[in-house]
């Protein structure tokens, strides 16, 4: 297998072998498209340096045969003249990385090659700058030295020459900078600068491979969750420039908006730049529009070239593309990144084009970005003429906190809890940890295509870009716009739907979701087999959950329902020794918790609840003894009495655990303290009647939680039967309630066979069986070391976030298996925090279970990634 391909061999059509950028060139070479030749170096090449620790020895040679076809076809030469040939040598994996791994431009120079372009240019500024271009990025990206030396040097030119961009530094100047580079780096890696292209070449192909593991990529990879072992292509092409002169230039554009998927073309074009300038957003760009006017002919043929890649691929293009002269040229194009809004929009209205199907449709949007729908904006009412600054809206959505200047800062806030809004003149790849812990960013340059807004978009986070009058001062901690300032830990709210920032916090309010999502969630529904129910413990989130499209209520968690003011009832009935009081506190919880559960059955109507008895941790519900001594101190010095007080102390040390979670929870809790959860099942069966009688169909079902062993769950249902026959006696109704239990143990897992002859549903409660199987405390690991274990790559992921398959999936598995034979009429769910998580629903529905249920915010995203896993299935 050869270990490279030129862009006019292929068809593209290998995107495991050529990545997603190779691809694109080849298939647009392939499609007759002005794209400047080159050739790719496979992923596979790549995968075995990684493996050998070095590059196949044999690929130099290869590499030469190709810069030989590329000196034949182009008429021009690599390291000579007439005309000298420039490379770009960029990475390009299978799936988009956007920034994460190095680029080398302007590759082929030397102070020979310098001679002829300059000739060939009649230009010395443009050659002296694609000179020091190289140098600098050869210097930093190969030669892995500190980026800020090398800015040092421009920045003190700048102020010499007083001008503030360097696209407007004098030839001269770009000379000097070009020489203290060289003498930089010959400084810090003497003879590390090659003068031989061909070596340049090499060293940048070798640092291309190997930054697939610099610490950026390897951390955007798990976010992303991109495997580790595909390894990425290098990219080899002739340079164009688009700094050649005021007829020269360089953008981006994307064939839809990106932030709306409206049908309406959108870029970026920098006159006089090269490409990184764009994506980099040094400088505020101008509109396709205003390129029109610039060059009308370029830019008639720029729109035709994106319509017809928008139609090749069926997909949004963001596109790349340089201007030379007035001849256009395109270097990249790639399914462009997109809101969630924009994604649906899109996906939808490609359906009604007949540009795609249905299917494809649904397979198009990320689940998990749903939920960026839902996200708040800033309230009409909120006076924009107080706006702090204005910039592009480049990430939609409102995002309010505390500013930070760095990515470090950013990280270190978040890790406190502190929501935190990312505020820098621009991003860069180094930043992406930083963007990640931030609530939503703000940089005062670059467009809707500058990394910051597309890296944003990609995390579905909030951005505002290129606010333009906002003067970043990194280094003291502040910013300022107009008469203003905002400095370090300040509260800000930042618009990025509409480009507004506001100083402190605003008022937010609950968007509209766009019409489309109905529509595409429709065509999920006809294609998922999983049901999808809520987790809701309020009559107000059952009726959000229903209005999301939830099927059922598959966990209401009654706990929740006696916080509050009801918590001393709760205590009362624990604690006291009184039997009298005790009946009268159950009589009390049994007044409320009928209004509840009526409200539960109500917003339901016609599908199932299921309302799990008590499950508290016994501690969150009792008062704290430390707390109870310190009253008692208090009390005892002002000369009150401390009787009550010292009782209930009492009272509470017996029964204090040094466990709570292994504890008396659940149906132990149920078993041994007397009454209370016969009362939940007689309240429960009293709102069922009530709404019978009201004319309602509710369908209340009861789940015992934390069930370790059959014995429980037959006495449990014992008691629950004797209830369902008592109210149905009484009101001479006929009373239907399955029972049923939470499989939250690995002994229940392994008993299942067993559980599963007196149990009508398993309700799979992979929170609970997650902490119990990893024997790791879901309150407390996840804060103390979940996380470096993540960065570590000792866990590929976070247990309670996705479902581990190999483990506690185990369980699941075996569970329904031997519950459905043991009873085949049993109802499978699974209700743990990994119900609403897309991947852990593609291994749900392997299984076979009947639903997952999840909070009521992420309900869409369940019904879209139940849908494309049934897909992925078929
Ligand atoms: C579970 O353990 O997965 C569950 C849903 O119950 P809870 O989170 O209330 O313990
Ligand atoms: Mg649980």
């Amino acid at each position: 297998m050869p270990h490279l391909f030129d862009f006019s061999a292929t068809d593209g059509s290998d995107k495991d072998l050529l990545g997603g950028k190779g691809a694109g060139l080849a298939r647009m070479t392939s499609l007759g498209l002005p794209v400047p030749p080159g050739f790719t170096i496979t992923t596979e090449t790549c995968r075995l340096a990684m493996n050998d620790g070095r590059v196949p020895p044999d690929l130099w040679e290869e590499v030469d045969l190709a810069l030989a076809r590329l000196e034949d076809m182009t008429g021009r030469s690599f390291g000579g003249g007439p005309i000298p040939i420039l490379l770009s040598v960029r990475s390009g994996a299978k799936f988009s990385m956007p920034g994460m791994m190095d680029t080398i431009l302007n590759l082929g120079i030397n102070d020979d090659v310098l001679e002829t372009l300059v000739e060939w240019s009649g230009d010395p500024h443009f050659a002296w700058d694609a000179y020091r271009r190289f140098v600098q990025m050869y210097g930093d990206v190969v030669l892995g030295l500190d980026a800020s030396l090398f800015q040092d040097v421009l920045l003190e030119l700048r102020e010499e020459a007083a001008v503030a961009d360097d696209s407007e530094l004098s030839a001269e100047h770009l000379e000097a900078a070009t020489r203290r580079f060289q003498a930089i780096v010959e400084e810090r890696r003497p003879g590390g600068l090659p003068t031989d292209p061909r070596e340049q070449l090499q060293g940048a192909i070798t640092a291309v491979f190997s930054s697939w593991n610099t610490k950026r990529a390897i951390e955007y990879r798990r976010i992303n969750s991109i495997p580790d072992d595909l390894g990425t292509a290098a990219n080899v092409q002739m340079m164009v420039f688009g700094d050649l002169g005021d007829d020269s230039g360089t953008g981006v554009c994307f064939t839809r908006d990106p932030g709306t998927g409206a049908r309406l073309v959108y870029g970026d074009y920098l006159p006089r730049a090269q490409g990184e300038d764009v994506v980099a957003g040094i400088r505020n760009p101008l509109t396709l529009d205003q390129l029109g006017e610039l060059h009308p002919k370029c830019h008639d043929q720029l729109l035709e070239i994106m319509s017809g890649l928008e139609t090749h691929y069926r997909d949004m293009c963001d596109i790349e593309f340089t201007i030379e002269r007035d001849v256009l040229y395109i270097l990249q194009t790639r399914p462009g990144k997109r809101t969630a809004a924009a994604a649906v929009k899109m996906a939808v209205a490609m359906v009604e084009e007949g540009l795609i199907d249905r299917a494809t449709a649904v397979g198009r949007v990320a689940p998990a970005s749903l939920e960026q729908l839902h996200r708040p904006r800033i309230a009409d009412h909120v006076k924009l003429s107080n706006a702090f600054a204005t910039g592009v809206a480049a990430s939609p959505g409102a995002a309010i906190g505390k500013v930070v200047f760095s990515s470090d800062e950013a990280v270190i806030e978040e890790r406190k809890g502190e929501a935190v809004i990312l505020v820098r003149p621009e991003t860069t790849p180094n930043d992406i940890h930083g963007m990640a812990a931030a609530v939503g960013i703000l940089t005062s340059q670059g467009g809707k295509t500058s990394h910051a807004a597309v890296v944003a978009r990609g995390m579905g986070k909030p951005a505002v870009t290129g606010a333009a009058k906002l003067v970043v001062d990194v280094e003291a901690g502040m910013a300022r716009a107009g008469g203003n300032e905002i400095r370090t830990g300040d509260l800000l709210t930042i618009d990025g739907s509409t480009g507004n920032v506001f100083i402190g916090s605003v008022d937010v309010v609950a968007p509209e979701s766009p019409p489309e999502l109905q529509q595409l969630l429709g065509w999920a529904d006809e294609i998922r087999v999983l049901q999808v129910w809520a987790n809701a413990d309020t009559a107000s989130d059952a009726a959000a959950a229903r209005n999301f499209g939830a099927q059922g209520i598959g966990l209401a968690r009654t706990e929740h329902m006696f916080l509050g003011e009801r918590l001393q009832v709760v205590q009362r009935i624990i604690l006291s020794d009184s039997e009298e009081e005790r009946a009268t506190a159950l009589k009390e919880l049994e007044r409320v918790q009928i209004g509840d559960f009526e409200g539960l059955l109500e917003a339901m109507d016609g599908l199932p609840v299921v309302i799990r008895l008590l499950d508290p941790p016994l501690h969150e519900f009792l008062p704290s003894r430390f707390e109870l001594e310190h009253e008692m101190r208090l009390d005892a010095k002002a000369g009150r009495p401390i009787d009550d007080l010292q009782s209930m102390s009492e009272h509470v040390a017996r029964w204090e655990e040094d466990n709570p979670m292994l504890g008396l929870r659940g149906v132990r809790l149920g078993l041994m303290v007397d009454h209370l959860y016969r009362m939940q099942a007689r309240a429960a069966c009293h709102a069922l009647v009530t709404r019978l009688q009201a004319g309602g169909h509710p369908r209340l079902e009861i789940m015992i939680p934390l069930v370790a062993d059959v014995e429980e769950l037959i006495r449990m249902r014992e008691m629950i039967e004797e209830e369902v026959a008592a109210a149905a006696a009484e009101s001479g109704l006929e009373l239907k309630v399955p029972v049923g239990t939470m499989i939250e143990l690995p002994r229940a897992a392994l008993t299942a066979g067993f559980i599963a002859k007196a149990a009508d549903f398993f309700s799979f409660g992979t929170n609970d069986l997650t902490q119990m199987t990893y024997g790791l405390s879901r309150d407390d690991a996840e804060g103390l070391f979940l996380r470096d274990y993540m960065d570590q790559g000792i866990f590929a992921s976070n247990p309670f976030q996705t479902l581990d398959r190999a483990g506690v999936g185990r369980l699941v598995r075996v569970a329904a298996k031997e519950g459905r034979e043991a009873n085949p009429a049993l109802t499978l769910g699974l209700c743990g925090e990994h119900g609403g998580d897309p991947e852990s629903i593609a291994f749900v529905h392997e299984l076979g279970l009947d639903y997952v249920s999840c909070s009521p915010p992420r309900i869409e995203g369940a019904r879209l990634a139940a849908a494309q896993a049934a897909l992925a299935a078929d």
